[in-house]
């Protein structure tokens, strides 16, 4: 048994220290919760803290040893907070999974400088910033792996929402530019998921209109999954799939490429 993690010395990411942002809540809970059960000792970061301690709770049952990490993205002060947290406890930082993400829809002509800017905060800042830190923290050490949660927005974009394609296609690229930069001790990657069943769905105004229209949000979920060519929409856990590849030992010759995860939707 390592010190890392409890009961948990085999697994595809054993003995691996790894934090998640945006873990309280759909593609990374389901991401944290994987890890676990992959072995790694999991920190699990979001401003979420009901849903933050719900994730905790669980990956502690499962055995990983990690810690709950009040982290907003958008803050370098929090992050450098979050980094030295985990490598007092750990002693070190394997993956971090850049995961925490906000939705927003406008037109371009009606929305504010101050909203545009929130979505960047969040969705680019914040990667650059969760890369940053993690990055120092991995080269003074056994380098490491990060993934970052980009989306298939980055590919193909949809009308109102181009704060949040812009800021997905910037994070795609930033994670190329990266993995130039940080190689050949840190693997950069990045995830492009299509429609996920998540709570990220409830935080737009069109969501409750379209529950309406269906009936419930599974048939409003099945309507949405009509735009691909697998006629559904994907559960969180297909996506934390992907990450638990790409951090691992078997994507060992992976990096400043992408998965995407968009049951064709791009294709
Ligand atoms: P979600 O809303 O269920 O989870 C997002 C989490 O990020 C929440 O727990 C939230 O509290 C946290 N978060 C938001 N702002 C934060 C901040 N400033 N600091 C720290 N944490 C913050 O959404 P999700 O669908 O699981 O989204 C996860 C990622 O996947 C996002 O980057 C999203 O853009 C991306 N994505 C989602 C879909 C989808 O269909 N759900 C598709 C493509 C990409």
């Amino acid at each position: 048994m390592t010190p890392q993690t409890k009961g948990k010395d085999s697994g595809r990411l054993a003995g691996r220290t790894a934090l998640i942002t945006g873990a309280a809540s759909g593609i990374g809970r389901a991401t944290a919760i994987l890890f676990a059960r992959e072995g790694a000792r999991v920190f699990a970061a979001d401003l979420n803290d009901a849903g933050l301690d719900r994730t905790a709770a669980e990956t502690t049952r499962l055995g990983a040893m990690g810690d709950a990490l009040r982290l907003d993205v958008t803050r370098e002060r929090d992050w450098e907070e979050a980094v030295r947290r985990v490598l007092k406890a750990s002693g070190q930082l394997d993956v971090l999974v850049a995961n925490a993400g906000i939705s927003f829809a406008k037109p371009v002509v009606e929305m504010t400088a101050e909203e545009w800017r929130g979505v960047m905060a969040v969705n680019l800042d914040g990667v650059f910033l969760g890369a940053k830190h993690a990055a120092r923290a991995m080269q003074d050490g056994r380098g490491g792996n990060i993934v970052i949660v980009s989306s298939a927005s980055a590919i193909k974009v949809g009308a109102g929402a181009s704060a949040y394609c812009a800021s997905k296609a910037a994070v795609r690229w930033l994670a190329k530019c990266l993995a130039l930069e940080l190689g050949p001790a840190i693997r950069v990657n990045t995830v492009l998921p299509g429609g996920v069943k998540t709570p990220m769905w409830g935080t737009m105004d069109f969501w409750k209109a379209m529950i309406a229209q269906h009936g419930s949000e599974e048939k409003a979920w099945e309507f949405l999954g009509q735009s691909s060519p697998m006629k559904r929409m994907a559960a969180p856990e297909v996506v934390a799939e992907a990450i638990v590849y790409l951090a691992s030992d078997q994507a060992s010759f992976l990096t400043g490429t992408e998965i995407v995860i968009d049951g064709g939707y791009t294709a």
